[in-house]
């Protein structure tokens, strides 16, 4: 209960600016960042303009090149592990590609990301209120691309792939029938499982980063919890979201397959944008329907749920027109 009341104060939707540091190929460049943050705090930061002027922009937390997983994940924590009291909780990793989405979310071996943090936190919470709640989790780990939902733990040499749809449930809630569940009993059979849902979002694709920049990955964590003593029992969702690539393509550069792709993408960001606004100034219409990404996650938005969001940037100079369009989309947000 401890967590919840850290985050009801500081209200239900949370925006957390993370910078990437410069790479070998932009240190060698020369062109050096265009971020400044100031030493002192962590809720501010400064962007230098092509024109030489400044543009200021604040968030709940701002995470600094040097900021490791260990940090990141100290301050999502008390948000993910509100899913044992019963809330649902949506964490989403919004920004250009190449900014460090899929290193926020999923990480790397060595330097594992939110994903596997979480679910190490909340078996170690699980275990810490044994003599009070039961508990039952379950992953499920989806892509959605071009507008179709896409089971990544079902093994693709299954054929043909079954084609998932979101159904409206008596609850009111919303239901993905036939997605794979994995009911996971300890941390130790954790990362195999991302691994394998990870390995699934690229087959089909000539270059594993590029598809994976072009569709949305969902990770799932199913709750359920029981009172060992009056038998109440609650059921919750924890989603992960490594959104797909929020960079502008012209018109003019692409054509086709491309195209239509981008365009879904541009739909579906701006409609996850709509939706957030919309609960963060608490108007009374929200525009769930207008994507199969905010459709699926409706009843774990708003209300009171619990949401993140994690706005990726780069600090090249290169990047300054997109690092500005994603501050200003994370700012409308907020
Ligand atoms: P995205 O998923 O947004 O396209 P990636 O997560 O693939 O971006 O990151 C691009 C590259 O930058 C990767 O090689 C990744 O390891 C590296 N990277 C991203 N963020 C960081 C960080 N905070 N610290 C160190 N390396 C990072
Ligand atoms: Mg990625």
């Amino acid at each position: 209960q401890l967590y919840n009341e850290v985050v009801e104060l500081k209200g239900n939707i949370r925006v957390f600016c993370r910078c990437r540091p410069l790479n070998m190929v932009e240190i060698g460049n020369g062109l050096g960042s265009v971020i400044e943050f100031d030493p002192s705090q962590d809720h501010e930061l400064q962007v230098n303009c092509s024109d030489s002027s400044k543009k200021q922009f604040k968030f709940d937390h701002v995470f600094k090149p040097e900021d490791n997983q260990e940090a990141v994940f100290a301050q999502t924590k008390p948000v993910v592990v509100s899913v044992l009291d019963g809330y649902n909780v949506c964490i989403f990793a919004y920004g250009q590609t190449g900014t460090g989405k899929t290193f926020t979310m999923e990480g790397t071996e060595g330097n594992r990301g939110v994903n596997y943090r979480t679910l190490e936190e909340l078996f170690r919470a699980v275990e810490d209120r044994r003599g009070i709640m039961r508990y039952e989790l379950s992953v499920s780990i989806l892509e959605v691309y071009n507008e179709k939902i896409k089971d990544l733990l079902v093994d693709s040499s299954d054929e043909p792939p079954k084609k998932l749809e979101i159904k409206q449930a008596a609850e009111g809630t919303q239901e993905v029938p036939g997605l794979v569940e994995i009911r996971v009993y300890s941390t130790a059979e954790v990362w195999e499982i991302l691994r394998s849902g990870s390995r699934a979002r690229s087959v089909g694709s000539t270059s594993a980063n590029e598809l994976s920049s072009r569709s949305h990955c969902l990770l799932r964590v199913t709750v359920k919890g029981e009172n060992i003593l009056d038998r109440h029992t609650t059921r919750s969702h924890l989603w992960m979201v490594d959104l797909a690539g929020s960079e502008r393509v012209g018109r003019i550069d692409v054509e086709g397959d491309r195209l239509k792709e981008s365009q879904f993408i541009n739909k579906s960001l701006s409609a996850l944008g709509d939706v957030i606004s919309a609960l963060a100034s608490k108007t009374a219409h929200v525009p769930y329907r207008n994507s199969k990404l905010t459709h699926m996650l409706q009843s774990s938005l708003g209300g009171d749920c619990k949401t993140l969001m994690f706005v990726q940037v780069s600090p090249s100079a290169a990047d300054l027109g997109e690092t500005l369009c994603s501050l200003n989309f994370a700012s409308r947000v907020r």
